[in-house]
């Protein structure tokens, strides 16, 4: 897709304004003419200069797009998108709002159900959840133009924060109850926040020295804004949540000390996922080779790009090789052309239409550079003499019958073993359970994956004890884990208020 530049986008949402602005004020506009409004992109920075910068890649909407987009919503009875949004937001409602320019109000409704529209509106997969149902999209058989649900949630919240609109929840009166939280991901965030409005004095404790679990250590500073991150934990300061940092639970204290010697009355597990997965293959522990989780938490935590001032080593590599074709692997190669690789490739060992990433991130990662080398896969990587990565073989493949996940499998083609020069190579192929949790809490169940156990209120095998977000579903998205937060925060609550 040619790229737009933000300059013009803008000009052209002003011109549709202007044109539609009477109509909307008198509250007129027709179905027809809503469904005629041209869906609005998201602005974003030139991909020349972007991939060369750690700033937002997507600029967000001005106050005329959001207001010009929101008015394409048809108002459906039915509401299919609320379905569509793991925390049910009333989308219908807040666009209602957009679209006559009350921001304020939006976000408010929003935050009835979402507490972090400004990261949600950011980093959702909405073209799988409320906008794969939006009516508009189905209208024109392509879930690409349903109304941008998510740009516009984004842009309401950013609106709030840039002038100061934040209120801080109120917070009832104290209990005398204490909630220990693992991990200050987005189930943990979203627990803390939930549990401290019943008035229960809350600490949560991280193993890192940063808050914010993936938000911060995963997930890019060019997709989402780290100083946004912070913003929501300033928030759950100012209600008196407690941060412990560099605290592992498991080790610093286990979770049975934290409810037997600290007198915590309940317990939440929001761990994540953070144990990378490998592919197991000869030349993985070569100088050079890094899970993706490592090499994104040395740029976005440690700040290694910063290279006057951070501690963390950067890793110089001009040709990077990321193995993997999701999200992970997206972000992976796109901070290796930031950190300044010259060459990037990507290796698949199935084609374009298998890939499970976002396509709004395949095509970013595109326009910025990045290539794909499809139907191969790696058996080897190379090293010299210093043990340093120098080269990388791989097999062809060819597709075969779909598997079970109803993709067509990858079939290698015997003799076509080849390879070809690199300097590092990034496994980005998902990640799983750290154990450590399971282990060291003597009746904490776990299934053959370790992902803990829980019922319909996210309530563990032993006693006082709730789980949510990765460490429960296996890798899965922020509003997934902010779901089960709230779950699990509502069966806390009635828990403590019988005791
Ligand atoms: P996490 O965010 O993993 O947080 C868990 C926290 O617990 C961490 O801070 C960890 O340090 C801490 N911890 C672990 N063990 C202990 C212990 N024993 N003691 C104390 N603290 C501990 N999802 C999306 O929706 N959209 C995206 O665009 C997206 N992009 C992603 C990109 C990357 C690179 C990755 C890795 C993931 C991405 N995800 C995305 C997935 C999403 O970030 C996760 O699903 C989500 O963060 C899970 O939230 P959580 O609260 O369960 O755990
Ligand atoms: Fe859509 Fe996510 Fe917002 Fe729900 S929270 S409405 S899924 S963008
Ligand atoms: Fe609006 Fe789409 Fe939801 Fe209908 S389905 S209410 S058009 S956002």
């Amino acid at each position: 897709m040619e790229f737009i530049s933000a300059e013009k986008l803008q000009q052209k949402a002003v011109e549709e304004y202007n044109k539609i602005k009477d109509k909307i004020v008198n509250d007129i506009l027709t179905i027809k003419e809503r469904m005629a409004i041209e869906q609005q992109e998201m602005p974003a920075q030139d991909p020349k200069i972007r991939a060369k910068n750690m700033s937002e890649v997507a600029t967000g909407y001005t106050k005329e797009q959001a207001i010009v987009e929101a008015n394409r919503c048809l108002q459906c009875k039915t509401q299919p998108c609320v379905a569509g949004c793991p925390v049910s937001v009333p989308i219908p409602e807040f666009l209602a709002a957009v679209s006559k320019g009350e921001f304020k109000t939006a976000v408010d409704i929003i935050k009835t159900t979402n507490l972090l529209p400004a990261i949600c509106g950011r980093v959702c997969p909405q073209e799988k959840q409320c906008q794969e149902q939006c009516t508009v999209g189905k209208t024109y058989k392509d879930a690409e133009k349903a109304v941008s649900i998510g740009r516009i949630e984004r842009f309401v919240a950013d609106y709030e924060r840039e002038n100061n609109l934040e209120t801080i929840p109120a917070v009832a009166e104290e209990t005398g109850k204490k909630v220990a939280i693992i991990g200050s991901g987005p189930a943990g965030l979203t627990v803390a926040a939930d549990v401290r409005r019943a008035g229960h004095s809350v600490t949560i404790f991280e193993a890192f020295h940063k808050t914010g679990g993936v938000m911060v250590y995963g997930i890019p500073e060019f997709r989402l804004p780290k100083a946004i991150v912070a913003k929501e934990v300033e928030i759950l300061e100012k209600m008196g949540v407690e941060f412990r940092t560099n605290f592992l639970v498991g080790r610093t204290n286990t979770l049975t000390q934290l409810l037997e010697e600290k007198g915590y009355d309940a317990a939440f597990i929001g761990t994540g996922a953070g144990l990378p997965k490998f592919m197991n293959i000869e030349g993985e522990n070569l100088i050079g080779v890094f899970s993706a989780n490592e090499y994104l938490t040395r740029a976005n935590l440690m700040k290694a790009y910063d290279e006057d001032k951070a501690a963390t080593p950067l890793y110089p590599a001009k040709h990077v090789v990321v193995c993997g074709a999701g999200n992970v692997a997206m972000d992976a190669a796109r901070m290796a052309l930031r950190l300044g690789a010259e060459k990037v490739d990507i290796v698949y060992r199935r084609t374009r239409n298998e890939m499970p990433a976002r396509r709004e991130e395949i095509a970013h990662a595109e326009e910025e550079g990045v290539n794909f080398r499809f139907l191969e896969n790696p058996v080897k990587i190379l090293g010299d003499e210093q043990g340093k990565v120098c080269g990388i073989v791989c097999l062809d493949y060819e597709l075969g019958e779909p598997d079970e996940s109803g993709r067509r499998s990858p079939v290698a083609i015997p003799g076509s073993e080849h390879e070809f020069a690199c300097d590092a190579v990034i496994v980005a192929l998902g990640n799983g359970s750290n154990p450590l949790m399971v282990q060291t809490t003597p009746g904490l169940e776990a299934n053959k994956w370790g992902q803990i156990i829980v019922d319909d209120n996210g309530k563990t095998s032993i006693d006082k004890v709730w789980a949510g977000g990765d460490i429960v579903l296996g890798a899965a998205t922020v509003i997934l884990a902010m779901g089960e937060g709230r779950k699990a925060a509502a069966s806390i609550n009635e828990f403590l208020k019988n005791r």
